[in-house]
């Protein structure tokens, strides 16, 4: 079975709240919402960020008992920085978050491999990663942990992990228990085929699919990733179809503004649900 699910950010909660309402008024069934991002990523005095994660934390106790819930973690953090001091504090931060989602029933988190420098190698980098993942899941909390592929962006001074299949594969060897989830548009932006996943997709470990659109290349400065509608770039969406054929799957519309998601809502229902395509 295929669920539609919507990802949003916490300053347009209630937007798409209010959209999960009315799509489920007119019996399209929004089954999932993805809450991010935490810890939220603003640059705030310590005072005002705290508020924020207390906001963060009680809107998250409020709306997951209700539903299908998921919380996309920080792309900031390093989980292989040749520093254990820095992996200590992204491990903490994670530790917290894991606390409330048990208590909350929050399914998953999920997060991004992180960067790393131009001096560390890339196996010691996913070494130490594999040791920050062994670690969180002999924590047993009962929320599954999934990494999702990323890219690399023009503006960043590091070399981003977790873009290309090995470094999935080899979490995979070093971790089975974590899950992954593929996010269509940056697939796209680093010209790594979904199709590459499908051992993983046929273990059960691909988990959701980040839904959205662009033309396929990097540009300079903010518009990298523009996260556009589903439709709205160059994603050959009957071959995603066929890449999931009869997987159950949770499939998340991630875009820019809530008008994106609006769209991208009403195509991936006609797409995976109505099999209009
Ligand atoms: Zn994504």
């Amino acid at each position: 079975m295929k669920i539609i699910g919507l990802s949003c950010d916490l300053k347009c909660l209630n937007l798409g709240l209010d959209l999960i309402k009315d799509f489920n008024k007119d019996q399209i069934n929004i089954g999932h919402l993805e809450l991010g991002k935490y810890p939220v990523e603003l640059d705030k005095l310590p005072e005002e960020n705290y508020k924020l994660q207390r906001n963060f934390i009680e809107k998250l106790k409020r709306i997951a008992p209700l539903m299908s819930t998921s919380v996309h973690f920080s792309s900031k953090a390093k989980w292989g920085h040749k520093e254990k001091r820095i992996r200590r504090i992204w491990l903490n931060e994670i530790r917290g978050l894991m606390e409330i989602c048990q208590y909350c029933g929050v399914k998953w988190i999920n997060i991004h491999l992180g960067q790393k420098s131009k001096k560390q190698s890339r196996e010691d980098y996913l070494k130490k990663a594999s040791e920050s993942l062994r670690e969180i899941i002999s924590w047993k909390y009962n929320v599954a942990i999934s990494i999702e592929t990323s890219y690399q962006s023009e503006t960043q001074e590091g070399d981003e992990v977790g873009i290309y299949f090995d470094d999935f594969w080899f979490i995979h060897q070093n971790v089975p228990e974590i899950f992954f989830t593929i996010d269509i548009g940056h697939n796209l932006i680093s010209g790594e085929s979904f199709w590459k996943y499908l051992c993983l997709l046929e273990k059960g470990m691909i988990i959701s699919l980040h839904c959205h659109d662009n033309d396929g290349f990097c540009e300079h400065g903010k518009r990298g990733d523009p996260h556009r509608a589903v439709g709205e770039g160059i994603t050959n969406w009957l071959e995603v179809k066929r890449f999931l054929g009869s997987k159950n799957i949770i499939l998340i519309a991630e875009n820019r503004d809530i008008i994106a998601s609006e769209i991208s809502l009403i195509k991936l229902h006609e797409i995976f649900i109505e099999g209009r395509i």
